[in-house]
């Protein structure tokens, strides 16, 4: 069984696809969807000896070796261009996210979906989407062992198209914020918090030009998104 995490990434697979999971750690996400029929094939990702290994192990263990591979390398030097219709990237960081996507742009030709689950910072991944003509067509966020976690889902498209307000939605996701649900303002209002805490201790430091810089940029995002929230 999958985590709830991973369940609401798999979900978001096109039937039948073929798919890379880079980052794959134990190789958990391929061996699901494999199983339950959701991808014809799949390739999993690994930059480090650990999780390589272990992907290895559970792949193995699973009898899915001959439609899993299991490949070491950074990011997408994994694929070759053409090879996945899909591609997933979970568990780390928005900016990690990016990087990954970046550094191997020219492995997206013929990639139909990318399904990003970034654990913080989704804004850097909608920015990265709108600066490369990738569409957001879904947003999802849930909440697991009181963490909460979005998931990403775009296409090649009009990248603009979902934005209405584009400040507002980049940071706080556009289907998102459109839906509102009790996890997306559970988080806001932590991070609101969290942010005023930032502030207090920067009132009682040292005055000077970047203290001040600073705090109007806080000042600004928490209106921003406290008035998003009411
Ligand atoms: N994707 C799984 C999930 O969501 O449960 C595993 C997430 S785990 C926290 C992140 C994994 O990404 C680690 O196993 C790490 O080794 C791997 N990783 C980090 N940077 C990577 C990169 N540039 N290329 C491939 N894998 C990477």
């Amino acid at each position: 069984k999958l985590s709830k995490r991973l369940d609401r990434v798999v979900s978001y697979v096109i039937p039948g696809s073929k798919i890379a999971d880079i980052g794959s750690d134990h190789a958990y996400l391929p061996c699901y969807a494999i199983k339950h029929g959701v991808a014809s094939r799949a390739v999993a990702g690994e930059v480090v000896e650990g999780p390589y290994q272990a992907a290895i192990q559970q792949v193995n263990s699973s009898g899915l070796k001959d439609l899993i591979d299991v490949r070491k390398g950074n990011g997408l030097a994994v694929i070759e261009a053409g090879e996945v219709d899909c591609i997933v990237i979970a568990g780390m960081g928005g900016a990690l996210i990016t990087e990954i996507l970046e550094t191997g742009k020219e492995k997206l030709e013929g990639v139909k979906r990318l399904i990003l689950q970034p654990n913080l910072a989704a804004n850097n991944i909608r920015r990265w989407m709108l600066e490369n003509e990738w569409q957001l067509i879904h947003e999802n966020i849930l909440c697991e062992d009181n963490k909460s976690y979005e998931v990403l889902v775009a296409e090649k498209g009009n990248p603009y198209l979902p934005y209405t307000d584009e400040k507002k939605e980049i940071l706080l996701g556009p289907y998102l914020l459109q839906e509102k649900n009790e996890i997306f303002q559970h988080k806001w209002l932590q991070e609101i918090q969290q942010w005023e805490k930032i502030l207090q201790h920067l009132k009682s430091s040292e005055e000077n030009e970047a203290n001040r810089r600073k705090q109007n940029e806080l000042l600004e995002k928490i209106d921003m998104v406290k008035e998003a929230l009411s």
